[in-house]
């Protein structure tokens, strides 16, 4: 099955060729208006009709400040030797206070183009992408990773849009869910066929693209799983009864996650707390506010023993954002991996709002 589709780009692209060396049809953007090679001779043509493939960059450290970028572009690798101005990421902190504004929405699963989409309709970027929401914060729950073929792309832009609100007073949070996890442990049933064929090329395995010597692999290990800013929760599945059992503070929470990407499979089974944080009761995978598994009094005993007021989550997907035990709980996932369109979730000042596509707020 994946052997005969895979075939179909080969063909598709020995068509387009042929095409275009007939001069029946030329253009040199791809859709993103990145500027490819132009003027390809019959050489090239042939050497890069076995894949269309455009992604990274990835970056490999080799030192401090020197980096090695291995691109693929039209199929082929670029390498180039980069100058880096940052390659140890400082741990991302637990609690924040204060924060006056919070946008915050999930799994965007490789759909770079709704995610923009929902921010700049929501005045949360510009239309140049550039943030806009001065020193606010906006969390993205989790779920960058998997299904769509935007990944790479997207954590490029999250990675710059954080630089952003950092210098305007902001603050972007990238929490870790579940396809972070699965993807850093090597389960990659869920990737896009892309990312198969791009390590490949890179003759890797697509975890190592994400390991603790690339750029983006140590900027992901750097980020939470938990937050907690002002008195609401943000983490992507939800926190159970069992969870709380556990009796581990937030920070401790966001640790052991940290220490338990690169650990080997022996370790990471004789870790009990390992297991219960990965199982289905654990945060980055718990759906039990939305099966009714839990009552709201539960709810109201987690959030107590958290001393929070609300609590936020992705990974169950909604058509829009919703609330669920009066409002003590916010859903963020609104099917942005569809690719069709998604919404943000406003907090301000004690008010919960939707943010909808077409930019229209609507106050829970
Ligand atoms: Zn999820």
């Amino acid at each position: 099955m994946t052997k005969l589709f895979s075939k179909i780009p080969i063909i598709v692209i020995l068509l387009s060729t042929i095409i275009s060396l007939l001069g029946i049809y030329h253009n040199n953007e791809t859709q993103n208006g990145t500027y490819k090679i132009a003027e390809a001779n019959l050489f090239d043509a042939e050497i890069s009709s076995n894949s269309v493939l455009d992604d990274g960059p990835y970056i490999f450290i080799e030192s401090d400040h020197q980096g090695i970028s291995k691109s693929i572009v039209s199929g082929k690798v670029v390498e180039k030797s980069v100058e880096l101005d940052e390659t140890n990421f400082r741990i991302e902190a637990t609690y924040y206070e204060g924060v006056k504004k919070i946008a915050a929405l999930s799994d965007i699963h490789g759909q770079l183009d709704v995610f923009i989409e929902v921010l700049k309709s929501n005045n949360i970027i510009d239309d140049n992408n550039n943030w806009l929401f001065g020193d606010g914060h906006l969390v993205i729950t989790g779920d960058i990773f998997d299904r769509g073929s935007q990944v790479t792309e997207t954590l490029w832009f999250v990675y710059d849009l954080e630089k952003q609100a950092k210098a305007a007073g902001g603050k972007v949070h990238y929490l870790l869910g579940n396809h972070e996890y699965m993807v850093l442990d090597g389960d990659l049933r869920y990737i896009h066929d892309k990312y198969n064929e791009s390590a490949n090329l890179l003759g890797l395995k697509y975890p190592d693209l994400f390991s603790n010597e690339t750029v983006l692999g140590k900027w992901i290990r750097s980020k939470s799983t938990i937050i907690k800013i002002n008195d609401i929760l943000f983490v992507h599945g939800g926190l159970s009864q069992a969870f709380v059992n556990m009796n581990l503070s937030l920070e401790e929470t966001n640790q052991l996650f940290r220490e338990s990407i690169d650990v080997s499979e022996d370790e990471f089974n004789s870790n009990d707390q390992f297991k219960a944080l990965y199982s289905s009761n654990g945060p980055i995978w718990y759906r039990g506010y939305f099966i009714k598994a839990i009552s709201k009094l539960e709810v109201e005993s987690i959030l107590n023993h958290f001393n929070a007021k609300n609590i936020i989550v992705g990974h169950t997907s909604q058509s829009k954002i919703v609330e669920a035990y009066d409002g003590l709980v916010y859903v963020v996932d609104s099917s942005i991996k569809n690719g069709k369109s998604g919404e943000v979730l406003f907090t301000e000042e004690g008010r919960f709002y939707r943010g909808k596509s077409n930019g229209k707020k609507i106050q829970f």
